[in-house]
């Protein structure tokens, strides 16, 4: 189990798993979304997320690609959201309390990384995961 929440509280949550892996995406979304260089995420079956509080003090941003970036109305972090129309929960890492011994899985987007960002694992991949199904695999998120 792990407990994770915003800057400022309002919003909580938790997982009945222990994610083992995350990975970085160097996308220039997610650098803008983070404010810096890449963020580090993983991704969780819905049933094993809950909303502690504060579900009604989320503001959800979309694109009309489908990137979306919902965050704390009061504190302005980034929270976690429903992966498009998937039943997986996208968790950003910075947000989990519990101090989890996890791998990164691989870098990707790296093609469009700033030359400061440097943080490489093994596996770079220079563009977005060809599909869901990959991703979910090397995360091991069983179904
Ligand atoms: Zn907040
Ligand atoms: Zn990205």
């Amino acid at each position: 189990m792990a407990t994770g929440q915003c800057l400022c509280g309002a919003v909580s949550f938790c997982l009945a798993v222990e994610p083992r892996f995350f990975y970085r995406c160097h996308c220039t979304l997610c650098r803008k979304q983070t404010g810096v260089g890449h963020n580090l995420a993983t991704l969780v079956n819905a049933r094993d997320f809950r909303w502690e509080k504060g579900q009604g003090a989320i503001t959800s941003w979309r694109k009309s690609s489908g990137y979306r970036n919902d965050f704390c109305s009061s504190c302005g972090s980034t929270v976690p959201n429903l992966l498009r129309e998937t039943p997986y929960f996208w968790i950003p890492l910075g947000l989990l309390d519990v101090e989890l011994s996890m791998e990164c899985i691989g870098d990707f987007c790296t093609d469009d990384a700033m030359p400061w960002d440097e943080h490489r694992s093994g596996k770079s991949h220079c563009t977005a995961p060809d599909s869901l199904g990959f991703i979910l695999q090397e995360l091991q998120v069983n179904d």
